[in-house]
């Protein structure tokens, strides 16, 4: 029962979306990037290209909520600009897409998303090997515990 890296053994772990949202990739991007030798060609490449610290902050950044209504407008809007120069049949077949994407993003806010950012919040980045990985639901309730304890 640890947070321990399951790639490398290190317990120099930290829960990814602190990682994200606190900015240790800024800080440490260069070791994370480095650590990476054969793990992920994403982040290989990050290490390479020089950007790590924005990339790999995208890379495992928190899902995000379909923007249903602010897209639809988007849609309609870029489509009825459009019709003025292509006809009506742009406009239209704006309309239905927008209506099927705010269908789908609509689905998915209510269902997928809150799934994927539960499942987010869970997981823990390797600050040695930069390995991403969820510690099992055991380790994760006996964190909470400690971290309870601690304060
Ligand atoms: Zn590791």
């Amino acid at each position: 029962m640890d947070l321990a890296c399951p790639n490398c053994r290190s317990d120099n772990t930290q829960k990814l979306s602190l990682a994200v949202e606190g900015g240790t990739f800024s800080s440490k991007a260069t070791t994370v990037g480095v650590g990476a030798t054969g793990g992920s060609a994403g982040l290989m490449a990050a290490s390479t290209s020089g950007s790590s610290t924005s990339t790999l902050a995208q890379k495992h950044a928190a899902p995000e909520k379909w923007p249903v209504i602010s897209g639809g407008i988007g849609i309609i809007a870029t489509s009825w600009i459009a019709s003025l120069f292509a006809g009506h049949w742009v406009f239209l077949s704006g309309c239905v897409l927008a209506a099927i994407l705010a269908v789908i993003g609509w689905k998915y806010n209510l269902k997928d998303y809150p799934r994927e950012l539960a499942e987010w919040n869970a997981k823990f980045l390797c600050l040695r090997c930069s390995e991403i990985f969820t510690p099992d639901r055991g380790a994760e309730d006996a964190f909470a515990v400690k971290a309870e304890a601690t304060n």
